[in-house]
Formats: C-alpha cells, structure tokens, sequence
C-alpha cells in the first residue's frame, strides 16, 4: 500500500548510495509486522534520479576498487564476517520482526549468509587463473578473470537477510560495486548489512542500497552503466528480469520459483521422515524456495504416513516468531495468506481431500496466520499439486513404485529441489540420477546446498547459466581473459 499520509511517525527506511543513508524523496509505504498487523516503519519507493545516483556511485566507484589489491578485498571481508557476527542477535531479532518466521529459522538462515561472506573471504584462492606454457615456441597462455563493473542484486521477500547475502559479499569480493533492491516487504535487513560493511571499512560507493517495486527494477535493467543482474524471487517476475536484462546486454541469473516433490519409499525411517518432512513443508510457513509441498508416498506406505503427518501438524503451534514454543510464525501479508486461501478452495473444489485445516487453528496475536494444511489423494494435474502456493499447504500423492514417483516428479515445471527418503543406497541412487531438479536430497527436507556450491535449480526454477555461489558465482561475477605470449629464447 503506497500513501503519504498515514503513521507520519514512523521512520523511513533509509536508502544507502555513495557510503552514506539518506532519505528518499519517493512516496512511502507501512511496513507491517506480520506477527501483530502493527506498523513499524515506512518503505520509500526511490525516484528515478536516485536509482540513477546510485548506479552512477556504483560505477564511479569501480575503478579504484577493481584496482584494490586482492587481499586487502579479502580481508575486508573477513572484518565483515566479524562485524555481522557481533550483531547476530540484532539481525536475527530483525529477519523474525520483518519477516516472521521463528528465532530459530532465522538464526538457520543468519548462518547461511555468514557462509556465504566466508566463502567470498576466499576469493584470493578463487580468482586464481590456470596457465599452459609452451603452447608453441616461446609462446605461453595464462587465464585471469576480471570484475565486470556495477552489478545488480533483487532480492525476495522471504529471506531478507540471507538472499542478498548470496550476492553482494561475492560480487564486491570479485572487484565489482553493487548496487541492491531488496523486496519492498523486508528492506530493513539488507540495510543494515549494507550500513555494516562500510563498518568494516569499505570505501564509498561500492555498496548501494535502493528501494522500491517494478518501476525501480525497471531503471535499473534498462540502465547502460549496470553490467550484470543478479535476480531471486517468483518465475513469471524472473523470466520478465531475465529476456529485459539480457535484451539490454546484461549478463543474468534468476532463481526463480519451485514446486518441490519428497519422495518417501515404503522402507524409509518413518519418525525421522515425518520430522523432517514437517520442517521442510512447514519451516518458514512454508515460505521458502526449497520447501517440501507436495509429498509422493510410494505403495503401502501412503496411509501411516498421512496420519503421522496430520498428527504433527496437530502438534504445530502458530504464533509470534520470538515467541517460546512457536512452531511456525505467520505468513508475509494478508494478501499472501488470502492467497494461499484460495488455493486450500481449489484443492477442495479439484477433489482433494482436505485432512488437516490449517484455517481452522487461530493466534491472539493479531497477525496473518494460517496453521498447517494438509490435503491427500492429490492428483498431479491438479493446481495445487502444480503451481507454487508459497504457504503452508502440503499435497500428497499416491504412487504406485518408484518409477512413477519419478514420472510424477520429472512432471513438474519447476526444478528447484526434490528429496528422496528410503533406507536403500540404491534406491536413492536411482533417483539422484534420474530426478530432473537441480538439488537433491537424501533423507533431508532442505536440500540447500552450503556457499562452495551453486544453488542450482533447472527448468523455470532458474533462468540463465550460471548460478549463485560456488564456482558458477565467481565465474559470473568476473570475466576471463586469456593473455598469449611470446618470449623468443
Ligand atoms: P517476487 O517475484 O514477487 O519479488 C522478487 C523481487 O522482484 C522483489 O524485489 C520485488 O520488488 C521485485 N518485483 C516484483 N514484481 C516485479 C515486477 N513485476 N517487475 C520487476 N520487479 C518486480 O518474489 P517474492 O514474493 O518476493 O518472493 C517469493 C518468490 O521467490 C517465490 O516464488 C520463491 O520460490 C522465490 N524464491 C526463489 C529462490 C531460489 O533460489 N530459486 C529463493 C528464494 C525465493
């Protein structure tokens, strides 16, 4: 909701261009907590100029900062790394008030962005080139990979701490400048990442921090100064960030969105299954890019896994993030929560049997909660079992063997993520090769795979060629060039 009139008490999320925060002259909007409906704080919605001043510091920037010794970038990272760490529980407290999920999930994903600020703090050892001597009389080739520029970040809503993570610590270390638009529904975090790596003694304008929509998006993938655009968030939103971006001579990866599959074989563990199935389905209520929504239960295990699901689901307490005993916080905003509603309609309308009612279960607290739901008998042509809810609803299909399980897997659009639980080293061995996504896991709910390697979903869950982290996120954040040279002897 953009207005200029409501809450003028609130503060106004600063925006960060050439080192310093200031605040925009675009309209605002209330951020609300999603655990109390309460506003906190008004999100600014940048001009063009700002967009265009910041883009212009990223760029001014880059010089000097490309020239900067490879191990004075690295060691600034490394104060980072410190400095983040100093203010864990600030930023912890922080991603559970913008966002909702638990204390718990966002110290999980907290960690996850401090591994992704370790592995940039490597970048000596991984910008290393390779050489070949004597490719003919004399004559030597050697690769280096250099910084390409003013690179870009956008980011979800659903990690507002740990997706921008992904991006800007490796970027800046490769030698570029950034400039980031987080989601215009969790901006605070990313703000306040910002405001810490100049902590740790970045120089002005190698980081900037913009805020706003699809306008401000807009500027940006239009813009001849930016050089490449990193993208998190929705499919139909990637694939517009990826053919505008790439149509404006930006090198680009999206991660998009997911509709990930759980495998479970009649052989599997079941109490640890049904555990981590839970966590994976309804972590993060379910907001997250490798959530578990539709489960494929393979022969006779279908039934006692249903029930072992509904009973968990039971025993799922809603409420407050940073309350004790939360099991599971609320989602994003009353938009999302009527959204996921009308999915549960739709799964009710299609057939499915609704076995456990996440509408039903309620919370003191004022905010957008939703309990777990859980439907059985889902069929996979049905939009539930289909298209990406984003919430905490969980589908499960019946499967005749493993082979159709795979059918039913490999049908999705998305490949972000599927997991397999079984006890059977070659069952799970068939599947890894044969599941057409991009992560895999094995008796784990949360195939996310740590900083050293790319997250890399296939088919509309990623649009582009190289990922994000790993050695597909050096590679694109640097160019290769290959010097031949002759020395006669
Ligand atoms: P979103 O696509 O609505 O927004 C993502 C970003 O794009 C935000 O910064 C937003 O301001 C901007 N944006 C929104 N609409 C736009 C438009 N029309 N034009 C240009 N920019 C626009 O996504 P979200 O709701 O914030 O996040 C949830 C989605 O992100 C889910 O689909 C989830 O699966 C996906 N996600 C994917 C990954 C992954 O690694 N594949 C990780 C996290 C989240």
């Amino acid at each position: 909701m953009v207005t200029s009139a409501v809450s003028v008490d609130l503060k106004t999320v600063p925006i960060i261009i050439g080192g310093k925060p200031r605040v925009s002259s675009g309209k605002t909007a209330v951020q609300t907590n999603p655990a109390t409906g309460e506003a906190v704080v008004l999100i600014p919605y940048c001009t063009n100029e700002e967009i265009s001043a910041a883009v212009e510091a990223a760029q001014q920037a880059f010089p000097a900062w490309s020239q900067t010794p490879v191990l004075q970038r690295a060691r600034i990272m490394f104060k980072y790394r410190q400095l983040v760490e100093q203010h864990a529980d600030e930023l912890i407290r922080l991603c559970t008030e913008e966002n909702g999920k638990t204390i718990e999930e966002s110290k999980g994903s907290y960690q996850r962005g401090i591994e992704c600020i370790e592995f940039a703090a490597g970048v000596p050892s991984l910008l290393m080139g390779e050489t070949v001597e004597r490719v003919s009389p004399g004559v030597d080739s050697a690769s280096t990979r250099q910084p390409l520029g003013a690179c870009v970040g956008i980011t979800p809503f659903n990690f507002p701490l740990m997706v921008p993570l992904w991006m800007f610590p490796l970027a800046i270390a490769c030698g570029n400048t950034f400039v980031l638009k987080p989601s215009d529904r969790v901006p605070r975090s990313a703000v306040r990442v910002a405001e810490l790596l100049y902590e740790a003694g970045l120089p002005a304008g190698v980081m900037n921090v913009v805020h706003g929509a699809k306008d401000a998006v807009d500027a940006l993938l239009t813009d001849k100064r930016v050089k490449a655009v990193s993208f998190v968030g929705s499919s139909p939103v990637a694939k517009y960030i990826y053919q505008t971006a790439s149509a404006n001579g930006k090198r680009v990866q999206c991660l998009a969105g997911a509709k990930n599959h759980s495998v479970v074989m009649p052989d599997c563990e079941m109490k640890t299954t049904v555990e981590t199935i839970m966590s994976s389905s309804f972590g993060c209520a379910g907001e997250r890019c490798v959530a578990t929504s539709v489960v494929v239960a393979v022969g006779e295990v279908g039934d006692r896994l249903v029930s072992e699901l509904i009973r968990a689901g039971d025993a799922t307490k809603i409420g407050p993030g940073d309350r004790p005993g939360c099991g599971m916080g609320p989602v994003i905003t009353p938009e999302a929560r009527e959204r996921i509603v009308g999915y549960i309609e739709q799964g009710q309308k299609e057939g499915a049997k609704l076995v456990r009612d996440g509408r039903k279960d309620t919370c003191d607290a004022g905010g957008y909660y939703l309990g777990t739901t859980i439907f059985d008998n889902v069929k996979p042509e049905m939009r539930i079992a289909r298209e990406e809810i984003f919430g905490p609803v969980l589908s499960v299909i019946r499967a005749r063997d493993l082979n159709h399980a795979l059918e039913i897997v490999n049908g999705s659009e998305h490949g972000n993520a599927s997991s397999i639980y079984t006890k059977s080293g070659a069952t799970a061995r068939h599947f890894a090769a044969s599941t057409q996504t991009g992560m895999v896991g094995v008796n784990l709910g949360v195939p996310a795979p740590v900083a050293v390697f790319p997250f890399s979903g296939w088919k509309n869950s990623f649009f582009g060629d190289l990922h994000a982290l790993g050695k597909d996120g050096v590679r694109f954040y640097t160019e290769t060039k290959v010097v031949t040279s002759r020395w006669p002897e």
